[in-house]
């Protein structure tokens, strides 16, 4: 085991002497620069080190939680095909619905687009796997519901008619 005269014995001393010592090349006060010159580019390198690994970890970690949410946006076709009949093609908020237009014109049910809609957000934790966490809606009231809105918040601030269609603030 070493003391701490005896690492200095072996590694400091013999170093410092043949650097500045008894050769006489090199002035002592060129030394000391070039052993802070060489720490400070050392603790740089260090530093670069340390901030590219952070970085890279939280791109890592960032593109983890992106790919979590991209597989609970994800809705099976037949999961959608089971939600849509389960709520009889009638988009839950607003009430409009396949049959509704077929009783004016038949096959005009067909130009509805309805969707299927997660109940609880993905971005609020909401699963797309789950068929209870989604619902029917139609296009329109998809797009006011956005993320974070519920069913009678939407239903709150659409103004049914003709005020509805004339909102051209969003579309
Ligand atoms: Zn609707």
């Amino acid at each position: 085991m070493f003391s701490g005269s005896d690492v200095s014995g072996i590694t400091g001393g013999a170093f410092f002497s043949g650097l500045t010592g008894e050769a006489g090349s090199a002035p002592p006060f060129l030394v000391t620069a070039l052993i802070i010159l060489l720490a400070v580019v050392l603790v740089a390198l260090f530093a670069v080190t340390v901030l590219y690994r952070s970085r890279e970890s939280r791109i890592r970690r960032k593109e983890q939680a992106e790919r979590e949410v991209a597989v609970r946006r994800r809705i099976r076709p037949s999961d959608k095909r089971e939600v849509f009949e389960r709520d009889n093609y009638t988009c839950q908020i607003c009430g409009i619905s396949r049959d509704y237009l077929d009783s004016f014109c038949e096959g005009l049910g067909d130009y509805l687009l309805l969707e299927a809609d997660h109940i609880r957000s993905v971005s609020q934790g909401g699963t797309g796997r789950d068929i209870d966490n989604l619902q029917c809606l139609c296009w329109r009231c998809n797009r006011k519901k956005g993320g974070n809105k519920t069913n009678e918040q939407v239903r709150d601030m659409i103004d049914y008619g003709i005020g509805y269609l004339n909102d051209d603030s969003e579309w």
